[in-house]
């Protein structure tokens, strides 16, 4: 029996998370990392984009990353009383670098950060709505399981993600439009006095790009500012991978709070959540606190080492300029490439992260733009890339990323084989 058969026997599915279960894939074991690379057990080398949703900004196994921790481990063991040195000198990186944080408290994933984000925000406005928008992930939690990649009839609509949600939790949670200031304006004009809270990835990524606009962005600071609502800015794939300061620095739009995770330590388990000293003064980490915040491994010390060793990275290396300067160059030789091929197609992202829509232009600005996209193609191509020892990860509406340990002749065999890899899937 193989390894992939033996998993499901006694892991349901045969994989560790509902995101990992790929048609074509399911007899996929992977058994070594490295950089730009990962190996499965028949030996096959693949260049991955996928980047496990975006934390190896670094690359994989990143030896500075990979030191550091080494060294926290043999020093430094779980002890869950007080506080480490490490968990301080994390906590004071995160207050200077990102605008919107003036304390942080640490969690082990992004989903448990926007969890206790909407607890909090519900607990210091004392109201009861969320608002989200469609295509916007915000992790598995019951407030925010709706609305990612919805079908043409369920957009905007109530859509969970999952059963076993209580209505009453999935009617707390509106769903907006990405990018549409008149409806946001509408939705608080009719609800302002009962929102909590609105949580956005500022640019969403869950549905591959969509950028944001400036008007839009500002549209949500003045909503929330006038009505009291609390602005959650969830930076979980934008923080750290596009700037240190997170998509708010480079918007200068600044929420109230903002949740951190994936690239901010290259892989290891480690999320975050921080904003303004006089709403994250309400959790219970401070006595007295009313709004209950735990987990054994918060500010786990193998974690913190490996951000420690990131943040560092990001700050003395040109980390941002190499993916950034190979993200222009993907997009835009990819653009060049589909119009040579006369292939209608949309090619967006933003600094390391790319995706090609099959569509026609312009750039979408939110979900209901992407209904357009060749869902055909762009999961078909993506198979055949996969074939050829290239992973882009073959679901609709997927990101790729790149990372400081790609390089130039990575893209050079990135852009071959994706012109062949169109050309048979549209053949
Ligand atoms: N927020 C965003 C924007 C995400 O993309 C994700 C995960 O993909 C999460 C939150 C949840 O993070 P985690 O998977 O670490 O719980």
């Amino acid at each position: 029996m193989t390894l992939a058969e033996r998993a499901r026997r006694v892991i349901p599915g045969g994989v560790n998370s509902g995101q990992r279960s790929i048609p074509g894939l399911t007899d996929l074991v992977i058994t070594r990392t490295a950089g730009s690379r990962f190996w499965d057990g028949d030996g096959r080398e693949f260049t991955d984009y996928h980047a496990a949703f975006g934390p190896p900004l670094l690359g994989h196994n990143d030896p500075d990353v990979a030191a550091a921790v080494a060294d926290a481990s043999g020093r430094l063991g779980l002890t869950g009383v007080a506080v480490t040195e490490g968990e301080v000198l994390l906590a004071e990186q995160l207050a200077e670098l990102i605008p919107s944080i003036e304390q942080v408290l640490l969690t082990s994933t992004g989903s448990e950060a926007t969890f206790h984000a909407l607890r909090l925000a519900r607990a210091v406005t004392g109201r009861r709505l969320v608002v989200k928008f469609q295509g916007c992930y915000h992790g598995w939690h019951d407030a925010v399981s709706l609305n990612v990649i919805s079908a043409p009839d369920r957009v905007g609509r109530h859509d969970p993600t999952s059963t076993g949600i209580l209505s009453e939790v999935l009617d707390a949670t509106l769903v907006l439009r990405f990018n549409d200031p008149a409806a946001l304006r509408q939705v608080f004009a009719e609800h302002g006095r009962d929102i909590a809270a609105v949580i956005v990835e500022p640019v969403p990524h869950n549905v591959g790009a969509l950028l944001p606009t400036e008007e839009f962005l500002r549209a949500l600071r003045e909503e929330c500012t006038a009505a009291g609502s609390v602005l959650v800015f969830d930076e979980v794939i934008t923080g750290f991978r596009h700037a240190l300061g997170g998509y708010q620095a480079i918007s200068g739009v600044t929420p109230d709070l903002t949740t951190l995770g994936k690239a901010i330590a290259n892989g290891a388990p480690i999320g975050a959540l921080g904003g303004r000293a006089d709403l994250m003064q309400y959790f219970s980490s401070r006595p007295g606190g009313p709004v209950f915040f735990a987990g054994t491994y918060n500010g786990h010390p193998l974690p913190v080492a490996a951000a420690l060793a990131t943040v560092r990275k990001l700050r003395e290396q040109p980390v941002h300029e190499h993916v950034f300067r190979l993200g222009d160059r993907v997009r835009g030789e990819l653009t060049a490439l589909y119009e040579r091929m006369g292939v209608p197609a949309v090619v967006t992202g933003y600094g390391s992260v790319f995706v090609s829509y099959f569509m026609p232009g312009p750039a979408p600005l939110s979900y209901d733009d992407l209904l357009a996209n060749d869902t055909a193609l762009f999961v078909g191509y993506r198979r055949h890339l996969v074939e050829h020892g290239i992973f882009e990860l073959p679901l609709n509406l997927k990101r790729s990323h790149l990372s400081y340990a790609h390089t130039d002749a990575d893209v050079d065999r990135l852009l071959e084989a994706t012109e062949a890899a169109v050309r048979r899937t549209l053949a």
